[in-house]
């Protein structure tokens, strides 16, 4: 595109998964003029957002995630009412494991007492009570938050692109961006063969984060990994619908999570969480991980064996872990009109209120410090070495 030339859009976004496609929304309800660009199909399989459901929860380990939890709660209802759809379901939530475990839930509990939020501490005596089919020991306690449940999940993007559009985004699929440049504070943008220019670029590109800032010279300590998740039909489906039990969280190295039944199907999905190996996004398979398979269904054998009946689906996600397990929320330094967001394998609930950060800016009561590009652990490590936080952060 020659210099001087006008720029066609206010916003182009890269990546229409839940991040980019709320992005998209928020821009675009603010009346920017918007362009979203997505390399494959909407909904597609080959990154993060797919799948029916994700948890949202209050029950954070900081007060920082617990304040942008409930901040996220608000992004969704105001995509609600847009969308004129319910995309959030409150089940309630549970976390549960072993006292003495390396997950510390008194953290949680700090964090939601310092926020203000309503939940209850339970005794394994008290879970077994009011969900018999935990088969849990007297050493295993667990917190108790109404409000968690789960985000509808391809539905919610879908729904996102959707009022987007119905703002006047214009919305590209099956479009790949092969070039950016930033120049006299414009963006230039090279996708499909077409050249477009904007005022700022969102880059929302999940596991291809790293293939997109590479244009800037800039690269993140971003690892991919394979995950899984397997739908199971339960032995005794009637403990597992809807409004009969919550979403839950065993708060324990290794650590596994599960949803009540929804959807088409009547399975339960579960899984381990941070359970998958390292790969590249372009080269991935989407073949079934049967090491993760065996550990879940050992766990449901000893925890939850109501729950175990046949397999029914097994799908593959990619994470886009940081070292830190903390998203990535920020502008580039060398190019304030360039923002990025990596939301690592437990953005899906706040996906709205990142889109509106990243539309807006800072948002007031959300503490964004945890998430700049500039941060020493995006430095100092390299991808795939962790910090010591335990894997249970989603
Ligand atoms: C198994 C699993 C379970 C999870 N569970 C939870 C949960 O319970 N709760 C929760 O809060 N979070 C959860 N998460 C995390 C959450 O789903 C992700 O953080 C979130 O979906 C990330 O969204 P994204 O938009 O960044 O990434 P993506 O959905 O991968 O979107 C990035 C998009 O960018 C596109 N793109 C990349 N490069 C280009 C390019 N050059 N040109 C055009 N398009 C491009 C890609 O094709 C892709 O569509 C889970 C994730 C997984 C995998």
């Amino acid at each position: 595109m020659k210099q001087g030339q006008p720029r066609e859009y206010d916003v182009i976004v890269l990546g229409l998964g839940v991040i980019g496609s709320a992005a998209a929304y928020w821009s675009a309800k603010r009346g920017a003029r918007v362009l979203g660009l997505e390399q494959f199909e909407f909904g597609h399989a080959r990154g993060s957002s797919h799948d029916r459901s994700r948890i949202i929860r209050l029950s954070y380990f900081t007060p920082a995630y617990v304040q942008m939890a409930k901040e996220a709660y608000r992004a969704w209802a105001s995509l609600e009412s847009d969308a004129g759809e319910q995309l959030i379901f409150r089940t309630g939530g549970l976390d549960i494991g072993p006292r003495g475990s390396p997950v510390r839930m008194s953290e949680h509990v700090n964090s939601m007492r310092d926020c203000g939020v309503a939940f209850e501490e339970l005794d394994a005596a008290e879970i077994r009570k009011r969900w018999p089919c935990w088969r849990v020991g007297d050493e295993v306690h667990g917190l108790f938050q109404p409000d968690a449940g789960f985000v509808a999940a391809e539905r919610a993007t879908a729904a996102l692109r959707r009022v987007a559009v119905g703002f006047g985004a214009t919305l590209c699929e099956g479009t790949p961006v092969t070039s950016l440049r930033a120049a006299a504070g414009e963006i230039d943008v090279e996708a499909g063969g077409r050249q477009y220019r904007a005022g700022k670029l969102i880059v929302a590109a999940g596991a291809w984060t790293n293939g997109a800032l590479a244009h800037f010279g800039r690269r993140l300590p971003i690892q991919v990994t394979k995950e899984q998740v397997i739908y199971f039909v339960p032995r005794d489906p009637a403990a597992f619908t809807l409004g009969e039990f919550p979403i839950w969280i065993w708060q324990d190295e290794p650590s596994f999570y599960g949803f009540p039944i929804f959807g088409e199907s009547k399975s339960v999905k579960i899984t381990q969480d941070s359970a998958g190996k390292t790969v590249d996004a372009q080269t991935r398979g989407f073949e079934e991980d049967t090491g993760i398979t065996t550990r879940v269904k050992g766990f449901l054998e000893r925890y939850l064996p109501a729950a175990l009946g046949p397999v029914d689906l097994v799908k593959t996600c990619l994470y886009a872990r940081t070292p830190d397990r903390d998203f990535v929320i920020d502008a580039l330094p060398e190019h304030p009109n360039v923002s990025v967001a990596v939301g690592d394998g437990h953005a899906f609930k706040f996906a709205s209120l990142i889109g509106r950060i990243l539309s807006d800016g800072a948002i007031e009561g959300c503490d964004l410090t945890a998430f700049t590009v500039t941060r020493p652990t995006l430095s100092r490590l390299d991808a795939g070495e962790d910090d010591e936080r335990p894997a249970a952060n989603r």
